[in-house]
């Protein structure tokens, strides 16, 4: 699974929902592989507003990961020279900054192969085999 993807997940036990600490979920004796994936600016530049970048700084320093800036990147630091117009030719022209490629990298590219997913509240640890995460819980806890 990209690391992406750990933006969007919570726990999932039904009394977690509504606690701060069940996000992020913190990886675990993660084995990671990087898988080359091309570059879609567009999309991460739409995705950028989104991202809870200290949460991301978090699981990248708990994976050994390259400390990534303090703040967030803005949609302009994506992209190499001046904001288009407004009006100009579609984005797929802009050419994409260091900045770009290293969060491709980091989002889009670096991939929790096997692994665990622990949540930060109640501990209860997500599988991650070939690089799915299972989700579904023992009874007891739904
Ligand atoms: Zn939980």
């Amino acid at each position: 699974m990209k690391l992406l993807t750990l933006n969007f997940l919570t726990c999932a036990v039904k009394t977690c929902k509504t606690q701060a600490a069940s996000f992020p979920l913190h990886p675990k004796d993660s084995e990671l592989e990087i898988l080359e994936t091309d570059m879609n600016l567009p999309f991460l530049r739409n995705i950028l507003p989104r991202l809870m970048w200290e949460e991301l700084r978090t699981i990248c320093k708990e994976l050994g990961l390259p400390d990534l800036p303090p703040s967030p990147p803005t949609p302009a630091d994506l992209i190499e020279g001046p904001e288009p117009a407004p009006d100009a030719a579609s984005e797929t022209e802009l050419v994409p900054s260091q900045t770009a490629r290293d969060l491709h990298r980091v989002l889009l590219e670096t991939c929790i192969q096997e692994g665990k997913l622990v949540c930060g509240c109640c501990g209860h640890e997500y599988a991650v085999k070939e690089g799915v995460a299972n989700f579904l819980l023992p009874g007891h806890l739904v």
